[in-house]
């Protein structure tokens, strides 16, 4: 198991399930695509890409998977592409981060009892990941919610992220639906919140606005304090 790959358990010290390998190849379609860009683009991170943010949050935010030309280029989710800067300036302003912008993996980014990780850790082509992708990297996402976790509300952002996280609880999602802004008491101390994710196709048709978005971190954080 790979140095801060694992969160230890936090009685007995000792390492839980992984919730990110930095070596895994699991997929063979998506490591194989990106040993292609890595090639095209030698100075781009390319690997899993691991969650990031503090590691004890009481909010995990879950998202798709690394964009092209963000998080698989910088190594930081929602690093370095259009859906950054409307996701960390609403979480600077609801008080989750102590900076409005993420410019670098290597920056001084701070998220504040939230963190944030992705249902599918590598780039997919055309950023859409296979189901049975999508199943094997559950693993990783499941490893967030171990019985000693401290995670009370989960933000998915969008209807793959939602599924994912129902998916790494053994809940049905059928049981469960996806909606914007929807609320979902799955267990006694944990809550997931749905919302249209931070899409450039979602802000720029009007889907989903910084006022929506920034209504749904509000409720978010009313629930954690
Ligand atoms: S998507 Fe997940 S399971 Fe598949 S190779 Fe990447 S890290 Fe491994």
């Amino acid at each position: 198991m790979k140095a801060g790959a694992s969160r230890p358990d936090a009685s007995t010290g000792a390492p839980q399930a992984s919730t990110y390998d930095p070596d895994c190849r699991r997929c063979p379609r998506l490591a194989s695509f990106l040993d292609r860009v890595k090639l095209e683009h030698p100075d781009y991170f390319c690997r899993p890409v691991p969650p990031f943010g503090d590691a004890n949050a009481k909010l995990l935010i879950v998202g798709l998977a690394p964009g092209l030309h963000g998080a698989n280029a910088t190594g930081r989710p929602f690093t370095g592409d259009w859906c950054g800067p409307m996701l960390f300036s609403a979480l600077y302003r609801a008080g989750f981060a102590s900076a409005p912008e993420s410019r670098s993996a290597t920056d001084d980014l701070k998220l504040i009892n939230c963190r944030i990780s992705n249902a599918v850790k590598c780039l997919p082509p055309a950023n859409k990941p296979e189901l049975d992708e999508i199943r094997r990297c559950n693993d990783y996402l499941r490893a967030e919610f171990e019985p000693q976790g401290s995670i009370r509300v989960i933000l998915a952002l969008g209807q793959i992220a939602h599924r994912a996280s129902l998916t790494a609880l053994s809940l049905k999602a059928a049981a469960w639906p996806f909606g914007h802004h929807a609320v979902h008491l799955l267990q006694p101390g944990l809550t997931l919140v749905d919302s249209y994710h931070v899409s450039r196709y979602n802000t720029q048709t009007g889907r989903l606005t910084v006022d929506m978005f920034d209504a749904v971190l509000a409720d978010i954080r009313g629930r954690l304090s």
